[in-house]
């Protein structure tokens, strides 16, 4: 039963996407809410849907978005477009529906609707209905001036960028190259379309950041320039509350029982999320690079994100033998755990913003494998600001140096030291009295001045 605050209960109504890196902090944050005391509904894609077993106290609501079998997330204008416009309607009659039920309680529950960036449809579903709203962003926030830039540099002929400025520094931003930028290789109206989604246009009430003061202080100046509303930085959201595991996939929980007999801080663990493809040729590099290390390892490859095969067909018979004994395969790993595990010494990564949380919580050096949107820009600062990860570059020779570099050099050493001062400061920030504690609770207060 929610509490009353002042004679009034809240009903807070969290709108989650449908991918992993989404779902995960929106849970997250609905869990840290229910327990200050409000009342949770979690309204979700059919997609991908969360498990309500694991969290018996909120209720869910499926939006029929008619995408389960069409579903293509390599086309992200038009996932998203089917997506916002397949559950906006569902969406408004429910809201509507929980609107007319208070009419006949004695007891006033004010309504307040957060919302995935992604999901933009609730936030114009929630100003239709004169309700609030506020927004979730997952992403890193030095990811916002990167992507808000590009108009810009498009309108003056700097953007698609050319080969030869790659490495140049973008002078608006001077922690980033343009090669760090996000879409440099996709056709500029698609990414025109995609930065046209993702920067909202209905006003939210406020905006929440899964990020830290700490971490990039001139991002969050530029986000406050740009919003006129009050911005919570409450990240990391895995670290503020005890959560059940919010995995799509099922965690192959014996690679921790493998994990318990290797040595301290020898294995490399090899990630790269829930969305990224690769196709054979380059997991094969990594897999020499990863067998000619000498390291033991742990890598997830997601069944279907090597092209043209179920799971791992795609390696030779002589690598897989080269491999044996030395490390571990697994379909998909409960990752914070193993982030936390003592016998691991370095993450390989595609960097999205929560593997990069969650290695740096962990004070884990990173070998940063980018692929696109926040990734590259995760990588930069990774790699350059806080000087806690190294760039990789897919080539057989390339990836065994850069595994020992990081697992047993002394400029890993160095790197280690670095994500252990970065996990130091995280724990401070979340600690009583520290900027995302007190952000949190700024935010409860706000929400109940709505
Ligand atoms: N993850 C996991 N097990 C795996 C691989 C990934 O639990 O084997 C989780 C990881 O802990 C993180 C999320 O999946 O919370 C991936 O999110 P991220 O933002 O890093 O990347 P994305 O998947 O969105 O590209």
């Amino acid at each position: 039963m929610a509490e009353e605050h002042g004679g009034r209960r809240y009903r807070l109504v969290l709108t989650a996407s449908p991918l992993q890196g989404h779902m995960t902090p929106m849970l997250h944050l609905a869990t840290f809410l229910h327990s200050k005391g409000f009342s949770i509904t979690v309204a979700h894609s059919e997609l991908n849907r969360p498990d309500p077993s694991k969290h018996p106290d909120f209720t869910f609501v499926p939006l029929q978005d008619n995408l389960s079998v069409t579903a293509d997330f390599s086309n992200a204008v038009q996932f998203l477009q089917a997506l916002n416009d397949n559950c906006r309607p569902h969406f408004k009659q429910h809201l509507i529906q929980i609107i007319n039920e208070q009419k006949d309680t004695s007891v006033k529950e004010s309504v307040v609707v957060i919302y995935d960036n992604l999901m933009h449809f609730s936030g114009s579903v929630a100003g239709d209905l004169g309700l609030p709203s506020i927004i979730l962003r997952t992403s890193s926030a030095s990811f916002f001036p990167a992507i808000k830039i590009i108009p810009q540099l498009h309108q003056e002929g700097r953007f698609p960028v050319t080969d030869s400025v790659l490495q140049e520094i973008v002078p608006e931003l001077p922690l980033l190259r343009y090669k760090d930028l996000p879409f440099t290789g996709l056709p500029i109206e698609y990414t025109l379309q995609i930065i046209n989604m993702i920067i909202p246009k209905t006003p939210p009430s406020a905006i929440l950041w899964n990020t830290l003061d700490f971490l990039d202080p001139s991002a969050d100046t530029h986000i406050r320039d740009h919003y006129q509303v009050p911005i919570f930085t409450v990240g990391p959201l895995h670290k503020i509350i005890p959560t059940p595991s919010t995995s799509f996939l099922e965690e192959d929980t014996s690679c921790i029982t493998w994990l318990d007999k290797q040595a301290p801080r020898s294995v490399i663990y090899v990630s790269l999320g829930s969305l990224a493809n690769v196709d054979d040729k380059v997991s094969t590099e990594m897999a020499w690079g990863i067998a000619n290390s000498n390291q033991p390892f742990l890598w997830v490859v997601r069944p279907g994100s090597v092209k043209g095969f179920k799971w791992i067909e795609f390696l030779p018979e002589g690598l897989v033998n080269e491999m044996n004994g030395r490390g571990l395969i697994v379909k998909w790993a409960p990752q914070k755990e193993v982030l936390a595990h003592f016998a691991v010494g370095g993450f390989w990564s595609h960097c999205g913003w929560n593997s990069t949380l969650e290695s740096m919580f962990e004070g884990v050096p990173m070998l940063c494998q980018p692929f696109d949107l926040d990734q590259k820009v995760n990588a930069r600062y990774l790699s350059y600001v806080w000087k806690m990860g190294v760039e990789v570059a897919v080539e057989r020779g390339e990836i065994e140096d850069v595994i020992r570099r990081v697992l047993v050099s002394k400029e890993g050493e160095e790197m280690k030291q670095r994500g252990m001062e970065i996990q130091e400061k995280i724990k401070v920030a979340i600690s009583h009295g520290g900027s995302s504690y007190n952000s949190l609770n700024e935010l409860v207060k706000f929400i109940l001045s709505l």
